[in-house]
């Protein structure tokens, strides 16, 4: 069945809170599975499955999909649609509040696996940046997100786009855009263009870091105040005095009055590791 009459035949009304822009065109849901790299021995995990219309496509394409979906009014048009697909798992919940580690131990089989998202765009740092930072063993990631956001994702240094969006994406994997999507393959149709994103994650974080958690406080203290120079940032951020940071950051060769949004992601990681020994 196509979104309109799935949304016809159950009565249900799109909730623009939970951002809820469903696909309709089949062509485009089995393109999105085929580019974001579904494979028959696949597990995905899906966040917001809706309707269930991608839900189904995956389930044709990989071995195992589970599907996350906050929304309990979609349950009746969600079991029409994945009916007879053995190997669909839908959990009602907000993926946000949910215990990855568990999700994946007790419903991925706590195997490596693939995730796959249409996303609800008003949460959609959160979901990357949770599951980037999860240290679960997942192979790509394929998100449909607003086109800007995809941009923000593979943004140089020292650009507007560029932030600690990019700087998480970019740590963990090589980013591509596979598609552009209009406004006009959705219903309803949202206020931006889309894209869909493929993550390809490394084996191995792309820069040495010797305290990820230093990092990720470093990328965060440095694009909350944006406009500041690195020196601000860090004395805000971490609360030291200016002389010993400076001392870090000319050691690693910058000047103190760089902005930290100018730094690239080695440049970033050579601070950390600076920092971490000089606070330690
Ligand atoms: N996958 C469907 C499609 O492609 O047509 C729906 C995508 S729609 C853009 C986003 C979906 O995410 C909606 O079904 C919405 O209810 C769900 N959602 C929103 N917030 C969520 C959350 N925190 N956890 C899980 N699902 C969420």
């Amino acid at each position: 069945m196509r979104a309109q009459d799935v949304l016809r035949a159950y009565g249900v009304e799109p909730n623009k809170g939970l951002g809820q822009n469903f696909l309709t065109d089949p062509n485009l849901l089995t393109a999105i599975v085929e580019r974001c790299g579904v494979e028959v021995g696949d597990r995905v995990l899906e966040i917001g499955p809706g309707l269930g219309t991608l839900t189904a496509v995956l389930a044709d394409h990989a071995k195992r999909v589970v599907s996350v979906e906050i929304d309990r009014a979609l349950k009746e048009a969600l079991g029409a649609m994945t009916a007879g697909r053995n190997n669909v798992e839908i959990l009602f919940g907000d993926f946000t509040k949910m215990d990855l580690d568990t999700l994946w131990r007790e419903h991925l089989g706590g195997e490596p696996f693939k995730v796959v998202a249409n996303l609800p765009y008003y949460v959609t740092s959160t979901i990357v940046m949770g599951l980037l930072e999860s240290g679960l063993p997942i192979r790509t990631l394929g998100f449909m997100v607003q086109q800007e956001v995809a941009e923000r994702m593979m943004a140089a240094p020292g650009t507007k786009a560029y932030g600690a969006l990019s700087v998480g994406v970019q740590y963990r994997c090589e980013a591509s855009i596979v598609m552009r999507v209009p406004r006009g393959a959705f219903l309803p149709p949202p206020k931006v263009d889309s894209a869909v994103i493929r993550l390809d994650v490394a084996s191995s974080p792309r820069v040495a870091v010797e305290d990820e958690k230093l990092f990720f406080k470093v990328v965060k203290a440095i694009f909350a105040v944006r406009r500041k120079t690195l020196l601000n940032a860090l004395s805000l951020g971490f609360g030291l005095p200016k002389d010993k940071l400076s001392y870090c950051i000319e050691s690693c060769g910058f000047s103190t009055n760089v902005r930290g949004e100018q730094l690239s992601l080695s440049e970033m990681a050579r601070l950390t590791n600076i920092l971490r020994n000089s606070l330690a």
